[in-house]
């Protein structure tokens, strides 16, 4: 395995990490036998990095039980595990949060504690005025959390204020070639490693489009770069190229994607991407991009929008539905309207005042492409149904 230093910490983390949300499952219900055999394999080939989420169903309560049947195995991992913002009225909802991922996780900390999703400047005032900063110093003292950070799916310039809003430890941002410049993107990478803040990546795949669901132009680019064939090896390389990438997590769900991604992490050494390579990655970019309908850029000099919409996410869920099919663009397009957050805003929310318009360098009539994502990535009553979950789960 490779490893890659924590610049902040100097902690050896493995270049790749096993991102635990995708355990196999049958009928619904994660297999422990199944996923145990994953995480067993995992730390067999050198990975040290496991990530969960407390609303990830079942998932930390599996993790728990796998390592309550493997002693010893705890103490080889860094555990990460993740803050549901919806769930945090009060101070006593952090400390109950933690205290619950503890508990099915069946250990007294985690070493990566992440704030699940901030999507805004404004979901993270709203966590600062909980008293966060204070509850994270006792936490930190009281040996439950080793390291702060917080996940992004925000828009692209409020990624490095929020950098700057808190001493966070670590971060961790979705990145792969299609998303160079949507949410935090090449440049919240370079702010972070600025900073001297180690990076984790997910979606490296972007939820598996970038192996399975190419356009047929594309693979043909990736399979001419004789070097490395495979689609998957070339994105995930193309991700560790970068030097500023600590960590980059694969929801590996069988032991050969894990046998396939490890030994891909073996080699892919910073910088180390062939100029062939390079240059088929950039080809294949350019003929996903060809089926994008709006060229937003993701600059964000349209925002703030003073009805909350996140204009560049709603172009990027609206362009990744052509590239890689309506599914993964409606998932896209919910992940970025804030939903975990308990603060959704949606493209509805539009009220066509023009002010974005007036400001975007790509001259898009922002309001009528809004009706466009509206028509095609949110179904009726969307908007009514996430705040009604939203109050349930805040409950
Ligand atoms: S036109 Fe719509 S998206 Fe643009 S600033 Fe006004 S309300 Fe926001
Ligand atoms: S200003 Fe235009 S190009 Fe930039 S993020 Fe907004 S819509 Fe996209």
């Amino acid at each position: 395995m490779q490893f890659r230093t924590d610049p902040r910490t100097g902690k050896m983390l493995s270049a790749l990490g096993l991102g635990c949300m995708r355990f196999p499952a049958t009928a619904g219900r994660i297999d422990i036998d199944a996923s145990e055999r994953i995480v067993l394999d995992a730390v067999e080939r050198g990975i040290n990095y496991l990530d969960t989420a407390y609303i990830y169903s079942g998932n930390e309560a599996a993790l728990g039980e796998i390592f309550s049947r493997n002693p010893g195995l705890r103490t080889k991992v860094n555990l990460a595990t993740k803050l549901p913002l919806p769930r945090c009225r009060t101070q006593d909802d952090l400390g109950a949060c933690l205290t619950r991922s503890l508990e099915r996780l069946r250990t007294d900390h985690v070493d990566h504690y992440l704030v699940h999703n901030v999507t805004s400047a404004a979901a993270w005032e709203r966590l600062a005025s909980l008293g966060f900063e204070d509850w994270v110093l006792h936490q930190k003292e009281a040996g439950r959390i080793g390291l702060i950070g917080f996940s992004y799916h925000g828009p692209e310039n409020e990624f490095a204020p929020l950098l700057d809003a808190f001493d966070w430890d670590f971060c961790q941002i979705q990145y792969n070639y299609m998303n160079e410049h949507f949410q935090a993107g090449t440049a919240g990478l370079a702010s972070a490693a600025e900073r001297g803040l180690p990076v984790i990546v997910m979606e490296p795949l972007l939820g598996g489009k970038l192996a399975s669901e190419l356009p047929r132009e594309a693979k043909a680019e990736l399979d001419a770069a004789k070097e490395s064939t495979d689609p998957v090896r070339l994105a995930l390389r193309w991700v560790w190229d970068h030097p500023a990438v600590t960590v980059a997590l694969s929801g590996m769900d069988s032991l050969e994607q894990l046998m396939q991604n490890a030994e891909t992490a073996e080699r892919a050494l910073p910088d180390s991407l062939s100029s062939a390579e390079a240059r088929a990655v950039q080809l294949a970019k350019e003929h996903v991009s060809s089926s994008y309908k709006v060229p937003c850029t993701g600059c964000g000099y349209c925002l703030p929008c003073p009805h909350g919409v996140n204009i560049p996410s709603c172009f990027g869920a609206y362009n990744a539905s052509f590239a890689h099919g309506r599914i993964q663009g409606m998932q896209q397009y919910i992940t970025a309207s804030g939903t975990m957050v308990g603060d959704a805003h949606f493209a509805s929310d539009c009220v066509r005042c023009g002010a974005c318009a007036r400001a975007c360098p790509q001259h898009i009539d922002i309001p009528r492409e809004l009706s466009a994502v509206r028509r095609r990535l949110q179904i009726p009553g969307l908007p009514a149904l996430v705040r009604l979950g939203t109050r349930i789960i805040s409950r």
